[in-house]
């Protein structure tokens, strides 16, 4: 009797993916429990100078969990597997909550002109992410304009409707927008030309390599300025780096050579 075999393919499970999956489970676990304890979602500041003044003028709010079995965990750790596992759009919600009670009892009087926060893919493929973010704002009654987005140019174009819409109807409450990580993906000339970004900020891939040729960076930031945007330099970690931004244009900076992310207090005491 012949029994016929249907050929499988075949997956071995080693000890790494146990080790993995393990992980996996426990960073899960960890940003469930976070969002049930929002003490335990950390926001580090990063300030962003003007380069012609030396000034502070914005800052971008960085978020870190606090475990207490797996530690402190930085963005490279949970932020791809809270998009995957959708618990971003909680996070994002606790974060820019935190925010805005920082500059209503704060930043109110101060000079910062915004506080950024970043979006992810998954923000938008929420309903009513519009919605929900002014009403967070709303609640901690502080000027909309203290707080900006920004969002990825791979996010904007993947959800590009939905993206464009949530861009109207923040702007309308003078919420400005950054496109962020610019250099790293397509950088596709129409959602440069029709979504309403304010500012667009270079990846540090972008300004590291411009140190070698800076020619054709010095091209995009005429481009850029031709359509209106405010520029800044991530990535800057020497006074070479610094220079040469100068050099091509570039009005604003954030980066290690002025400032790493901080937590609240050391922010606070920067900002004076
Ligand atoms: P990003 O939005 O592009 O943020 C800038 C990242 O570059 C930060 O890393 C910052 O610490 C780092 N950086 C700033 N200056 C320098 C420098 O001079 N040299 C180097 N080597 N790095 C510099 P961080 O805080 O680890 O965040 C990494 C990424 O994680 C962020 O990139 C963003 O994509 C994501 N992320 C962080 N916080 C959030 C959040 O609240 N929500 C979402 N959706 N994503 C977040
Ligand atoms: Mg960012
Ligand atoms: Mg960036
Ligand atoms: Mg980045």
């Amino acid at each position: 009797e012949i029994t016929s075999v249907r050929k499988q393919p075949v997956f071995i499970f080693t000890k790494q993916d146990a080790f993995d999956q393990q992980r996996r489970m426990n960073v899960l676990s960890a940003l469930r429990s976070s969002i049930r304890n929002p003490e335990q979602v950390m926001v580090h500041y990063q300030p962003i100078y003007d380069v012609a003044t030396g000034r502070m003028v914005s800052a971008e709010a960085l978020m870190r969990i606090k475990d207490e079995h797996l530690g402190f965990l930085p963005p490279s750790q949970f932020i791809s597997l809270a998009e995957q596992s959708g618990l971003i759009v909680h996070l994002t919600k606790i974060l820019l909550s935190k925010v805005c009670t920082l500059v209503r009892k704060n930043l109110g009087e101060c000079a910062l002109e915004y506080i950024s926060v970043n979006l992810s893919g998954e923000d938008f493929n929420s309903s009513h992410i519009a919605g929900s973010l002014i009403s967070i704002i709303e609640q901690e009654q502080i000027a909309p304009k203290k707080i900006g987005f920004e969002i990825t140019e791979s996010v904007a174009l993947r959800s590009y409707e939905k993206v464009s819409q949530v861009m109207l109807e923040l702007s309308l409450r003078d919420i400005k927008f950054a496109l962020d990580d610019f250099g790293t993906g397509y950088s596709n000339l129409k959602a440069l030309m029709d979504l309403p970004y304010a500012y667009v900020k270079f990846d540090k891939s972008v300004i590291h390599a411009a140190m070698a040729d800076p020619a054709m960076l010095a091209l995009l930031v005429d481009m850029l300025h031709t359509l209106g945007k405010v520029l800044i330099a991530e990535g800057v970690e020497t006074e070479q780096q610094l220079e040469m931004v100068k050099s091509v244009g570039i009005e604003r900076v954030q980066g290690f050579y002025y400032a790493k992310p901080m937590e609240e207090q050391a922010f606070l005491e920067m900002v004076g």
